[in-house]
C-alpha cells in the first residue's frame, strides 16, 4: 500500500519560540512582484522593546518568512530586495524552471560548457569541495536519482534495481568540471543532472542576510523552508531560541530549545519529503552510492554553523555520513557544531552546542558521544 504523504515542515523545522514566528499573514501578493508574497505584519514586543516587521513568500519550492527586529517598522524597500534577490537566485538555479543557467548546464551535459554569473560559479566550488570533505556523500550530480525517484512530487515510487543503477552511473561530482578562467561548468556525462536543492538554500540565506545588513538593520531572522539564518543578537535578550523540531511528531512540536547567536541552523530529516510504500518510509536524502534514501541510525542533524550555506550542504551530508562518520567530520570543522537524534530516541550535541541545546521532551534522552 503506497501512502504518498507531502509535507514540507515549514517554520515547524526550527520554530521560532516566544512569539517570533509571525501570524500568518494575508497571502495578498504585492504589487507586480511574480511571486506570492504577504504584505507586513507589524507587531511591538515588550521581551525586546522592539518592533517586529515580517513579511512571507512562497519561493524556492518552500514557505519563506523574513522578521526583522527594530526600533520602528522595517521599510517595505528592504523587503522588496530580499524577495527579489530569493526570485533572481531561483531563476538562476532552480533545476524545475526551464532555460534557468542552472538547466542550461544540465541540457549541455556531454555537450559542451556553460558560461555562469560568478556567485553561481562559488557556489558550485563549495559543493564540489562539500563532496571532497564528505567523500561523496554529498554530491550536487544527484538529480538522476532525485528524478528517479520522485519523492515529493505526487510520482514518488520505488524504482525497480536496474534503473537505480543506470541513474547511480550517472552520478559522480568527480564529472563536474569548473574552468575558473572562463567562469563555464561542464557535465562530463550526457544525462548529467545537477541539483542544487542541498545547498542553495543556505546560500541564498547568506545573500539575504547581507541586504537587510546593507539596509542598516541589525537583527532579523531569515527563515528558508526551515533553513534559519539569525542575523546579529535578538535585540535587548542574551539570544534567540530557536525549537529543533521533533522528527517523529506529525505537529510542529519540538524536542529541544537551542539558544543561539548571530548565526544559522539547518536541519536535514527524514520528516520532510517522503512517501511510504508497504510501511517503509522513502525520504528525499538519497545515498550516492546505493542509490536508495539513506537508512541508518538518524532522524534528523541540525547543523549549526556562522555561513548557512555550510550548515545547509553538511545538514545533508552529515545525515547521509550517518553518525559515526558525520561526527567525525563535524568535529574536523571550525566553527560547526551538530545535534544528531538518533532512531534510539538519543539525541547527540557535539561538544561545544551541547550547554546551549535543552531538551523540552522526556521521550527522548541527551547522550555523549563515544
Ligand atoms: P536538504 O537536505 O538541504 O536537501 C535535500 C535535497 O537535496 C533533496 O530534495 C535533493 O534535491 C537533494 N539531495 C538529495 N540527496 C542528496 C545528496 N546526497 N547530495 C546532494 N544533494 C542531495 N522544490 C519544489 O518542490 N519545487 C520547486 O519549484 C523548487 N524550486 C527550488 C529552487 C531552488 C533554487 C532551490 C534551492 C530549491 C528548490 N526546491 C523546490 C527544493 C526545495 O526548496 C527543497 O526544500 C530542497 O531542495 C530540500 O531542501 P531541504 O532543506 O529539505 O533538504
Ligand atoms: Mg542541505
Amino acid at each position: 500500500m503506497k501512502l504518498v504523504k507531502f509535507s514540507l515542515i515549514i517554520t515547524a523545522t526550527a520554530l521560532l519560540l516566544w512569539g517570533c514566528a509571525p501570524d500568518e499573514p494575508d497571502h495578498e501578493p504585492v504589487g507586480s512582484t511574480p511571486y506570492v508574497r504577504s504584505s507586513s505584519t507589524v507587531r511591538n514586543d515588550s521581551a525586546t522593546k522592539s518592533v517586529i516587521t515580517s513579511q512571507e513568500s512562497y519561493q524556492l519550492g518552500t514557505h519563506i518568512v523574513i522578521s526583522i527586529y527594530d526600533e520602528n517598522q522595517a521599510s517595505n524597500e528592504v523587503f522588496d530586495a530580499v524577495f527579489d534577490e530569493i526570485y533572481n537566485y531561483e531563476q538562476m538555479i532552480s533545476k524545475n524552471i526551464d532555460s534557468t543557467i542552472v538547466d542550461q548546464i544540465n541540457v549541455n551535459a556531454g555537450v559542451e560548457s556553460v558560461v555562469v554569473p560568478e556567485p553561481l560559479f562559488k557556489l558550485i566550488e563549495n559543493a564540489l569541495h562539500f563532496s571532497e570533505v564528505s567523500n561523496g556523500a554529498f554530491d550536487v550530480s544527484i538529480g538522476p536519482l532525485v528524478e528517479l525517484w520522485g519523492i515529493g512530487t505526487s510520482d514518488a515510487a520505488v524504482p525497480d534495481p536496474v534503473s537505480i543503477d543506470e541513474a547511480i552511473a550517472k552520478v559522480d561530482f568527480n564529472k563536474i568540471h569548473l574552468d575558473s578562467d572562463k567562469m563555464s561548468v561542464y557535465l562530463e556525462e550526457p544525462d548529467m543532472i545537477m541539483d542544487l536543492g542541498a545547498i542553495a538554500k543556505g546560500y541564498i540565506a547568506d545573500e539575504v542576510k547581507q541586504i537587510i545588513l546593507q539596509h542598516g538593520y541589525e537583527s532579523a531572522i531569515v527563515n528558508l523552508g526551515g533553513n534559519v539564518l539569525m542575523v546579529g543578537n535578538k535585540p535587548n535578550s542574551v539570544s534567540w531560541s530557536v525549537g529543533v523540531r521533533n522528527p517523529l511528531s506529525e505537529s510542529t512540536s519540538h524536542l529541544g530549545i537551542l539558544a543561539l547567536n548571530d548565526n544559522s541552523i539547518v536541519t536535514s530529516g527524514i520528516y520532510e519529503r517522503f512517501f511510504e510504500e508497504d510501511n517503509v518510509r522513502y525520504h528525499h536524502l538519497i545515498n550516492p552510492r546505493t542509490g536508495y534514501p539513506e537508512q541508518n541510525e538518524l532522524l534528523a542533524v541540525s547543523i549549526i554553523s556562522n555561513e548557512s550555506m555550510i550548515g545547509d550542504a553538511l545538514s545533508t551530508a552529515v545525515f547521509v555520513m550517518g553518525l559515526d562518520k558525520g561526527y567525525e567530520l563535524v568535529q574536523s570543522l571550525e566553527n560547526v557544531e551538530a545535534i544528531f537524534i538518533l532512531r534510539d530516541m538519543r539525541v547527540i550535541a557535539t561538544p561545544n552546542i551541547k550547554s546551549s541545546f535543552k531538551l523540552v521532551n522526556n521521550d527522548f534522552v541527551m547522550e555523549d558521544y563515544h
